[in-house]
C-alpha cells in the first residue's frame, strides 16, 4: 500500500493563519497578545529555536520579547526574572527555554510560572488539569499531533493508538490527549517488552523516542497511521531522521509524517496558539496577573 504524507508545513501555515485573525480581534478589544521567552545560558540549539519562535510570533502579530541570562546565571536570579514576568499584566504567556544550565532546577523554575500563562503546559497544574480533562495549556507539540491528525480526517474515538515515548513534554500528554479523543491508548517506553508487537497492532502510531530509525517496516500494520515526532541524526550520513524508518513504514502506513516537514512545523503554530489562549482567557477575566 502506498501512503499519503501528511503536510506538516500546510497545516501549520493554516493555523498560524487563525491565530493570526485572533490576534487581529484581541488588537481590536485589547490589545496584542505578548509572549515573554526567557533564554538562560548560551546554548546554540536553544537560541535558534528562541529565535524561530520570537519570528514566528511577530509573524501573526504576537509581541514577543526574549529575556537573556548569562550561563551563570544563579537559581534566585532566574526565579526572579520568571516571577517579575508572572507579575507584568503586560505579559500574557511565559516560556522558559530548556534546558537550563547546571544548577538551575528547571522543576522550580517551571513551578514559578502562573499556570495561565505557562504556554509549554509543563506547570503542574496544567498537567493535572489534562489528566482530569479538564480545560488546560497544553504542551504544544503534543497538541499539534492531535491536530495535525484531525485535519488529516483521522478518526481517533475507539482507535486503538500506540504511543512510543513517555517524556513529560511529549509522551505523556500525547497520551492523554488521545485518550481525551477516546482512542484506547498504549504507551510503549524503554521497559516495554516484544515492542514491535504493541506497534502491529497501532491503527494510530505516535512515536517520541528520540532514536533513529528505530521503528522498522515490518512493525507497521498494513494501512496504520504514523506520526513521527523523533528529531534524529542518522549514524551512516548525518542527515534528519525521525524515529521511523520512513522508506520502510511507507510501504505500508496509510498515512505517515515525513521527517523534516511533519510535526516540526506544528509544535510553534501550537505555541502561538497557546499564547493566544492565554490572552483571550486573560480578557476574560479581566486581564489579573
Ligand atoms: P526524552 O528523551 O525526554 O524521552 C524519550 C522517551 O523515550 C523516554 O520516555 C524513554 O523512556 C522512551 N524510550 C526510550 N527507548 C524507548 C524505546 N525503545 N521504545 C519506546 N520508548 C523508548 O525525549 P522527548 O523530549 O520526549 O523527545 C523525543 C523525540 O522527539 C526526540 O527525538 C526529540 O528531539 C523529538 N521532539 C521533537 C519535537 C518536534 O517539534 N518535532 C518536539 C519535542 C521533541
Amino acid at each position: 500500500m502506498g501512503s499519503f504524507l501528511i503536510d506538516g508545513k500546510a497545516i501549520a501555515s493554516r493555523v498560524r493563519g487563525e491565530v493570526g485573525e485572533r490576534v487581529k480581534h484581541l488588537a481590536d478589544r485589547w490589545r496584542a497578545p505578548h509572549l515573554a521567552v526567557v533564554l538562560v545560558g548560551d546554548n546554540p540549539a536553544s537560541a535558534t529555536y528562541v529565535s524561530s519562535k520570537d519570528r514566528a510570533a511577530r509573524e501573526v502579530g504576537i509581541t514577543a520579547t526574549t529575556h537573556r541570562l548569562p550561563a551563570s546565571a544563579s537559581e534566585p536570579e532566574v526565579l526572579g526574572l520568571v516571577r517579575r514576568l508572572g507579575q507584568d499584566g503586560e505579559v500574557d504567556g511565559i516560556l522558559v527555554q530548556l534546558p537550563l544550565p547546571a544548577g538551575v532546577d528547571a522543576e522550580r523554575v517551571l513551578e514559578a510560572i502562573p499556570p495561565h500563562k505557562d504556554v509549554d503546559g509543563l506547570h503542574p497544574t496544567n498537567v493535572g488539569l489534562l489528566a482530569a480533562g479538564r480545560p488546560a495549556l497544553v504542551p504544544c507539540t503534543p497538541a499539534g499531533v492531535v491536530r495535525l491528525l484531525k485535519e488529516s480526517g483521522v478518526v481517533l474515538a475507539g482507535a486503538r493508538a500506540v504511543v512510543l515515548g513517555r517524556s513529560q513534554l511529549v509522551g505523556k500528554p500525547m497520551a492523554q490527549l488521545l485518550l481525551a479523543e477516546n482512542a484506547t491508548v498504549t504507551v510503549c517506553h524503554s521497559r516495554t517488552r516484544d515492542e514491535h508487537l504493541e506497534v502491529r497492532r497501532a491503527e494510530v502510531l505516535v512515536s517520541a523516542v528520540g532514536k533513529p530509525e528505530l521503528v522498522r517496516g515490518d512493525w507497521i500494520a498494513e494501512g496504520a497511521v504514523v506520526i513521527d515526532v523523533g528529531i534524529n541524526r542518522r549514524p551512516s550520513d548525518g542527515k534528519l531522521c525521525g524515529d521511523v524508518c520512513f522508506d520502510e513504514a511507507a510501504q505500508r502506513a496509510r498515512l505517515i509524517t515525513p521527517v523534516p516537514g511533519g510535526v516540526g512545523p506544528m509544535t510553534i503554530a501550537q505555541l502561538l496558539w497557546n499564547t493566544v489562549q492565554a490572552a483571550e482567557r486573560r480578557l476574560e477575566t479581566g486581564g489579573r496577573g
